[in-house]
């Protein structure tokens, strides 16, 4: 019989992220202005909550289970379990700790696993190489890339946990939503049966119907910000990505979607920029720097760049039906993760992400594009080249490429990413 320390110990890089968080939160508590950053301080609020309750499932002996960032997390509502995001550990360790994951990153590496994979998954795997992790089972949809599955294989077979993979179509019609629609149900099931639970749709209902009305409040942030200037800071995408992530189907996302709603009206009735002045409007259709999120800081008071969404951000879809027979229930979910952050880009050919672009642009009167392309994203290398000629062509938008690595900073670090910043927006002014 496991002790609950030895319980809680099955999860430590949770520990590491709930240390790491707290410690950040309260640098924010006393050094920042009571109105600094409002979007970190709420979100760190929250996220913190969710995690320590997420521990102390851990220590009450519940099953881990690890999920792929592009299943949504609230799916896992229907097991009494411990949830843990496979790729929001990597990627929100190394915005947290000094230094980032990189040795974990080596040791991956060293193990034999290409340098060229996802650091979204080679931060876990590293951790799980040490067994850091004690996976009881994982669940991930074979979206949205090559590095996906490669890497999941690591689990499956060098690991031995216990891997279900909801296979996830690449056509984006609606017998392919039919079809994801049972394959996430299916895979529901399996995992139950490896951690011997029937999976409680009822409680499913209830968590999705939180997420629904966080669409709601989202989408009234997102025609906010299509004023100007722009009344939400730069470091609400990371933080709303962590969210996202981290705390979907819970009241703490919905409490923290409600106090940014806030916040947002309040700057727009005041037409307030939270770096003083807003110069240049720009739209990330990839990633942020996770890295360094600092630097959404920098680019707001620097150079009064405002960041209005990257990837993270532009997902939206339609409420699922939460009152109706499972089958719609299901058909909703899966639309949902078909349409969710880098599936909805990557599990289809270029012309929706290209479209989707130029109409972004048009409705939030976008100056200019930045496009990070992280190594990683082989599905995504063509993208780039077509989307600046079409923003050029359609709208004569220019949009600047940095080529990077979302989560380790030996690639392309904050200095280089300042100095391309800096020499593309003097061609703007
Ligand atoms: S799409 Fe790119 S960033 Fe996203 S998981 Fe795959 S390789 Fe990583």
């Amino acid at each position: 019989m496991l002790s609950e320390n030895q319980m809680e110990n099955r999860i430590i890089p949770y520990k590491m992220l709930l240390k790491a968080l707290s410690s950040t939160q309260e640098l924010v508590e006393r050094i920042l202005p009571e109105n600094g950053i409002p979007s970190l301080r709420i979100g760190l609020k929250y996220i913190k909550s969710v995690l320590e309750n997420t521990i102390q499932k851990a220590r009450e002996g519940l099953p881990i289970i690890g999920y792929h960032f592009a299943l949504p997390a609230e799916y896992l509502s229907c097991f009494d379990c411990v949830p843990i995001c496979i790729e929001g550990t990597s990627y929100f360790l190394a915005t947290l700790l000094l230094g980032g994951v990189e040795n974990y990153y080596d040791l991956i590496g060293n193990w034999g696993h290409p340098f060229h994979t996802c650091t979204s998954q080679k931060g876990t795997m590293g951790m799980t190489l040490e067994d850091l992790f004690r996976f009881d089972a994982i669940i991930t949809p074979s979206a949205p890339c090559d590095s996906t599955c490669g890497s999941y294989g690591y689990f499956k077979y060098a690991k031995k946990f216990p891997t279900v993979i909801a296979d996830t179509p690449f056509i984006h019609e609606k017998k392919s939503q039919i079809y994801y629609a049972d394959e996430i149900k299916r895979s529901l099931i399996d995992i139950g049966k490896i951690i011997n639970q029937e999976p409680d749709f009822e409680k499913l209902r209830y968590h999705v119907e939180i997420e629904n009305q966080v669409l709601h409040k989202k989408t009234e942030i997102f025609e906010l910000i299509k004023s100007t200037p722009s009344p939400i800071e730069n470091m609400f995408n990371p933080v709303s990505a962590a969210a996202t992530i981290f705390i979907s189907g819970t009241p703490e996302n919905l409490s923290f979607y409600d106090e940014m709603l806030n916040i947002t009206k309040k700057r727009y009735k005041e037409k307030s920029h939270h770096g003083g002045e807003e110069h240049i409007r720009t739209i990330w259709p990839y990633m942020l720097t996770f890295f360094d999120i600092s630097f959404c800081e920098w680019l707001d008071r620097e150079l009064g760049l405002s960041i209005l969404m990257d990837i993270f951000n532009y997902n939206f879809f339609e409420p699922i039906n939460t009152k109706s027979d499972l089958n719609e229930l299901f058909l909703g979910m899966s639309k949902k993760a078909m349409g969710f952050p880098m599936v909805k880009q990557s599990t289809d050919f270029y012309y929706p992400i290209i479209d989707d672009c130029i109409q972004m642009a048009q409705d939030y009167d976008v100056d200019c594009f930045i496009y990070t392309q992280s190594l990683a994203c082989k599905q995504f290398g063509s993208i780039p080249t077509i989307l600046r000629e079409a923003l050029k062509d359609e709208l004569g938008i220019p949009m600047l490429i940095i080529e990077f690595d979302v989560g380790d900073a030996r690639m392309t670090s904050i200095k280089k990413f300042k100095e391309k910043i800096n020499l593309f927006v003097q061609t703007l002014l």
